[in-house]
């Protein structure tokens, strides 16, 4: 059986990975969080990677470096959820990924993913004079925003378009600017992830959304990502990928 390492064990995902992995027929080999074992003995990152096949990291940005050292010290392949990274993690992740495994993904539901090759291709099929606007809502205690899924939905609007994605797209005190793309974000009570993209023209509009009911959706899909991800050889790998999309 598959053993999986949980890294950011004590958050709401890591908790809901550790309720999911059986039922997958995956083993939670452990888990720690940053004060360090949470499930199992192991106090740190790099304990639990040597008893580990495979590691999902649910945490912060800034345990992200740690993460990846002591996956690659013990060759173990990665799958990051963890959003809110910058150009400088997006390195590191390139850097490791030519030595172990890694799947990074802002949203691991199936959902989510077959929405964002829907946005994609409807983005292709209008022109500019639509405006594409994202509107999203999470529970009071997400840290960042927009959420990783409303930019991952932003750039697949913007890969159909065939522009970069570029943020803030517009001032929101000004006028609208054309060809741009919004995102709107609203925090509050304990909602797992609601998404809406809206393609708006003169007299009709396109709402394109998905909501999130639970967050095993997103548990659901980190494990089977690593149960995928065990049998691959060095690189970067994307849940559309995995999901054969
Ligand atoms: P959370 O705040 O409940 O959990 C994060 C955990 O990381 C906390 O327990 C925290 O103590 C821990 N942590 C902080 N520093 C650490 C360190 N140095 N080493 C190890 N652990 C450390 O948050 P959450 O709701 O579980 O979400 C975690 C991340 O996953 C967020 O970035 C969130 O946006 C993202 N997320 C992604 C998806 C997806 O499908 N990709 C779905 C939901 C949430």
């Amino acid at each position: 059986m598959t053993r999986i390492g949980i890294l950011g064990a004590a958050g709401r995902m890591g908790g809901a990975i550790a309720d999911v992995a059986a039922e997958l027929g995956a083993e939670v080999s452990g888990g720690v969080d940053r004060d360090g074992a949470v499930i199992g003995p192991f106090t740190g990152a790099s304990a639990l990677a040597e008893a580990s096949d495979v590691l999902i990291d649910f945490s912060v940005p800034d345990a992200l470096a740690g993460h990846l050292d002591a996956a690659r010290r013990h060759g173990r392949p990665l799958v990051i959820g963890t959003t809110g990274l910058g150009e400088s993690h997006q390195a590191l992740i390139d850097t490791a990924a030519t030595q172990i495994p890694v799947l990074q993904s802002a949203n691991m539901s199936l959902g989510v993913n077959v929405l964002a090759a829907l946005v994609e291709q409807a983005a292709a099929r209008l022109g500019p004079d639509w405006d594409i606007e994202i509107v999203e809502m999470h529970h009071r205690h997400k840290i960042d925003a927009p959420s990783g899924t409303a930019l991952l939905l932003g750039r697949a609007a913007a890969a159909g378009r065939g522009i970069a994605l570029y943020a803030p797209a517009h001032d929101r005190n000004g006028k609208r600017v054309e060809g741009a793309i919004g995102f709107a974000s609203l925090r509050g009570g304990s909602v797992a992830g609601d998404h809406m993209v809206v393609l708006a023209s003169e007299g009709e509009r396109i709402e394109l959304g998905h909501r999130a009911e639970s967050r095993a959706i997103f548990a659901r899909g980190a494990v089977k990502a690593a149960l995928w991800l065990s049998g691959r050889g060095s690189g970067r790998y994307t849940m559309a990928e995995m999901l054969g999309l």
